[in-house]
């Protein structure tokens, strides 16, 4: 019998298994089970978005693409992040069309990283951050963000993490699994700070629409001296309700984006024709959509906050994304325990928040994007259950 063991690199062999696909493995084939686990919209993607994949399929536009992606694809990404991020990339070589943002994490970090440079990230943060870093042969260091702070990264405590072996800060705002956003401040500092110890920022704003306070979404992009030293990350997943195209683009400075361009052309060669001609029409038509479900979302956030705080659980309200975090420490029970027990007794599925890194241990990651109807039963079955803790 061979012994796989052995025939396993030890990079990938050290890699844990996601905590959340563990949780789901317990959910799976349940229909009783209401979820707040999975971080996907609940809205199929908009008709007309679909139908532009159709008539491309018709058109029999079936082939491969430029490896950056479609050109038409990236001038309509180019004048997107104008508009909407106020920076400016060039379609013709600042752009680079991924399988998802997923893949831009990782030919970013690859792209960036000698084997033992350091990889500052803040927890809790999405799932697949650390092992993408230990991946990239890099080490990770995690700057915990704080309940306090409603999550948002705190320069003082990022600079007591900066070394001379620091290469690369990644940031992810509106965040996944808090919902936090950083105040515009507090993230010049943060620019600050990458300019004086000449660090490249990997930015996933891939939430960057889904914002339901009165300011803007701010990228650090835009901040002084940051545009050549940050790598841009969005895609359609999120706010277009996309997940299923896997579709994503980086937008940085020609010699990063040849840099990722390199990896992305061996292995991946390019995105989908299919879900580049839906991408095109969600950027060139799908605005009004994209706003109704932000509507949505925010009615739902509104709603699960105001009804978590009722209950006796403490919970912030998030600026972005569509998840809320709240605190379930008073009830003195593992963040895994209480979702096993939330689980086994109400068919509710939550996250333990130490799913997201240790910083997340003792809250819980409920994503509201699913029916009011559902959230409501959700709630009522989540007071049924705390009463009894
Ligand atoms: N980045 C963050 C913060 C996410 O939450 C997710 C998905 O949940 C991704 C990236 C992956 O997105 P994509 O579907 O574009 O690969």
């Amino acid at each position: 019998l061979m012994d796989y063991s052995k025939k396993i690199s030890k990079q990938v062999a050290g890699i844990p298994r996601s905590g959340i696909r563990d949780f789901f493995e317990l959910v799976q084939g349940r229909d009783d089970v209401i979820s707040l686990g999975v971080g996907e919209p609940d809205f199929a993607t908009p008709w007309h978005i679909r139908e532009a994949a159709i008539y491309s399929l018709e058109k029999g536009f079936t082939s491969y693409t430029s490896n950056l992606g479609l050109l038409s694809l990236r001038k309509a990404i180019s004048r997107y992040v104008d508009d909407f991020f106020k920076v400016n990339y060039s379609a013709d070589s600042e752009i680079l069309v991924t399988v998802g943002v997923s893949e831009a994490i990782d030919l970013a970090l690859r792209a960036l990283i000698n084997p033992g440079e350091e990889v500052v990230f803040h927890t809790p943060c999405y799932v697949s951050y650390l092992p993408s870093i230990a991946l990239a042969y890099g080490v990770p260091v995690e700057v915990p963000t704080k309940k306090e702070d409603n999550f948002a990264l705190r320069a003082d405590m990022l600079e007591a993490a900066i070394t001379p072996q620091t290469r690369v800060l990644m940031l992810n705002f509106p965040t996944n699994p808090t919902g936090a956003v950083m105040p515009v401040d507090e993230l010049e500092k943060i620019a600050q700070l990458c300019v004086k110890n000449d660090l490249i920022v990997l930015s996933d704003e891939i939430y960057c629409e889904l914002c339901y306070g009165e300011d803007e979404h701010v990228s650090i992009a835009t901040m002084p001296g940051m545009r050549e030293r940050t790598i841009l990350l969005h895609g359609f997943s999120k706010a277009f309700a996309m997940t299923g195209f896997r579709l994503g683009y980086a937008c940085a400075p020609a010699p990063l984006i040849e840099a990722m361009m390199k990896i992305h052309q061996y292995a991946m060669l390019c995105a989908p024709m299919t879900s580049q001609a839906a991408a095109l029409e969600a950027l060139e038509n799908g605005e009004a959509a994209m706003l109704e479900m932000r509507e949505s979302y925010h009615q739902r956030r509104d709603f699960v906050v105001g009804r978590l705080n009722d209950i006796g659980i403490e919970c912030h309200s998030p600026g972005g994304a569509f998840y809320v975090f709240p605190d379930i420490r008073k009830f003195g029970i593992s963040s895994q325990e209480f979702a096993m027990r939330l689980l086994e007794a109400e068919d509710v599925a939550a996250v333990p928040g130490d799913a997201f890194g240790q910083a997340g241990e003792g809250f819980l990651r409920c994503c509201y994007a699913t029916s009011l109807d559902e959230l409501k039963t959700a709630m009522d079955r989540i007071e049924r259950f705390v009463a009894t803790l």
